[in-house]
């Protein structure tokens, strides 16, 4: 493990968690033991989604607002604005306003699986940005929104998506983060492009550790996501071999920080699927360690 020493020699970088909200009993359970597992690492936010046009909103308020009652944690709440008027959306937010709640990462959606192109509803906000600047009016929250290194699926170019980015950072917005993403250089180019066309917010990228190759080579492909060679390689053989592919899934993405440290990257967006033991172990590595909560 060549260079392990230059990962202790970082600062520990500063971390974020994605945790979805529970559908059963079972998931229940799994996620609030994700929680209290990666509670002390005292990430900067933990943030929930948001099921695919507002299916989650009792579950997703539930989750965030039980995260400000019995946590030390600072929860970010996903809401989109497909297939909503702004009326319903807003009064979403401002059910997040009241309950405490002072981050918001807004989303547009993606259209229902019937309706081939994305259309805004009638009385809607019709795209992220829209949402951000409508947030705005409602309170004071911090805002982050999506960003895509590899382009957004549906966008007219790369270049319209990052001027579509810029738009979100203009409308309030003050942190972007990324669709996960395995070629590190399309990143840092990525990033370089953002910053000449003036957006100076960071661009948090998100991370996905593997554990299951086949569901995220799949999944990569309805995202925009490359999958490269390298990747498919280090999963070669495993597919019945979950215990190994948890282990190799540890060392990618802790070697993907590592070269986005390398190269400037201080704060990372885990995708912890709600299930700590990767991100735990990731997160250990990079040297980030358990600090007990303050009292209070
Ligand atoms: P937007 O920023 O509105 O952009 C959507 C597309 O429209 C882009 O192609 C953009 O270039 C284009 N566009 C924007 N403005 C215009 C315009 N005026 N004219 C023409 N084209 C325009 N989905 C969920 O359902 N729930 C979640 O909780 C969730 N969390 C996510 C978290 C992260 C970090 C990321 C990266 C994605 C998440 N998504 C979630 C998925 C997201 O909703 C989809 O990727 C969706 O298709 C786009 O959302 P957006 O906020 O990026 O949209």
């Amino acid at each position: 493990f060549a260079g392990l020493p230059t990962t202790l020699a970082q600062p520990a970088p500063k971390l974020s968690f994605e945790f979805f909200p529970p559908r059963t009993e079972a998931l229940e359970q799994q996620l609030w033991a994700c929680v209290r597992r990666l509670e002390p690492l005292q990430p900067r936010f933990v943030s929930v989604t948001y099921g695919a046009g507002g299916t989650t909103q009792a579950r997703t308020h539930e989750t965030v607002s039980r995260l400000v009652r019995e946590t030390s944690l600072t929860p970010a709440a996903h809401l989109t604005c497909v297939g909503a008027t702004r009326e319903e959306v807003d009064a979403v937010a401002q059910r997040y306003w009241e309950a405490g709640v002072r981050h918001i990462v807004a989303l547009r959606g993606d259209a229902p699986a019937d309706q081939p192109v994305y259309q805004p509803h009638p009385g809607g906000y019709a795209y992220a940005a829209d949402l951000v600047a409508g947030l705005r009016r409602i309170g004071d929250f911090e805002i982050s929104v999506a960003a895509y290194p590899e382009t957004h699926p549906a966008a007219l170019s790369a270049d319209h998506d990052i001027d579509n980015l810029k738009r979100k950072i203009d409308a309030g917005a003050t942190r972007a983060i990324t669709q996960y993403f395995f070629d590190t250089d399309l990143f840092l180019r990525f990033l370089d492009r953002c910053g000449a066309a003036g957006i100076t917010v960071p661009i948090v990228p998100g991370i996905l550790p593997v554990t299951n190759f086949r569901q995220v080579a799949k999944f990569c492909g309805v995202c925009g996501t490359a999958v490269p060679d390298w990747l498919a390689r280090m999963f070669e053989g495993l597919d019945d071999d979950p215990e190994t592919r948890r282990m190799v899934a540890a060392v990618v993405a802790a070697e993907q920080v590592r070269l986005l440290q390398a190269n400037g990257v201080d704060e990372f967006h885990f995708y912890t699927l709600n299930r700590p033991d990767l991100t735990y172990s990731i997160a250990h590595i990079l040297g980030v360690r358990p600090r007990p909560a303050e009292a209070g």
